[in-house]
């Protein structure tokens, strides 16, 4: 089986291939199809953004096709930026934006009140055949950015349990305990299930 994997984001594609890698099936990424541009990211929950993104992928190329939508939710924040997280600086803001803004939001909040979660949730879609799964982890939201690696806001997401930032793991670190790794896990174990079913 082919699926293409609906997004433009670098990091988030080789997180997804890196995690489905052991899986019976040939993973496509959108640089295969050059003429899907940016999808319009228009629902007002995680769940409805993942569907909308893989639906248009998999009318446009007709192949099974899997996407991502994630939040960061911030507990001093009311949750917020949530759905709004690609957008939290404004509609073109990059990733250093974005982790600048929400320093400053969280300016006066303690350290024992930064409290933070990565939620993400994985659509599928193929036909009829409609597939969701999401994971969480939780974090701190740090008041400075640290580490080169990962993407978005891993240089200020902090992770108690390793005393790290995101962008401070390495690939299959990052990978093992992340939002992303843990929805795509969740998935992975349903398709294995079909596939086992169907011979
Ligand atoms: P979206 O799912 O592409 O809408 O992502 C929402 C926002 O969260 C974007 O700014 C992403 O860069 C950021 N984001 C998504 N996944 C991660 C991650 O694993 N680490 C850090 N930031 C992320």
């Amino acid at each position: 089986m082919k699926i293409v994997l609906a997004t433009h984001n670098r990091g988030k594609m080789e997180e997804m291939s890196a995690i489905l890698s052991h899986l019976p099936i040939e993973i496509l990424t959108l640089d295969l199809f050059p003429h899907i541009s940016d999808i319009p990211e228009t629902g007002g929950t995680l769940k409805e953004n993942a569907f909308i993104k893989a639906e248009t992928v998999h009318k446009i190329t007709g192949l099974p096709a899997l996407a991502d939508d994630t939040g960061l939710e911030v507990d001093a924040l009311d949750g917020a930026p949530g759905v709004f997280s690609a957008r939290y600086a404004g509609e073109d803001a990059t990733f250093y934006d974005n982790c600048t803004k929400l320093i400053k939001e969280l300016d006066h909040i303690p350290s024992g009140k930064r409290t933070a979660r990565f939620r993400t949730v994985i659509s599928f879609v193929k036909n009829e055949k409609k597939l969701w799964t999401e994971g969480i982890v939780e974090g701190v939201i740090l008041d400075h950015m640290k580490g080169e690696g990962g993407f978005g806001y891993d240089p200020i997401f902090y992770y108690p349990k390793l005393k790290k930032t995101f962008a401070e793991l390495k690939k299959d670190e990052k990978n093992n305990i992340s939002h992303r790794g843990k929805a795509l896990r969740k998935f992975q174990e349903i398709l294995e299930k079909r596939i086992e079913l169907n011979g």
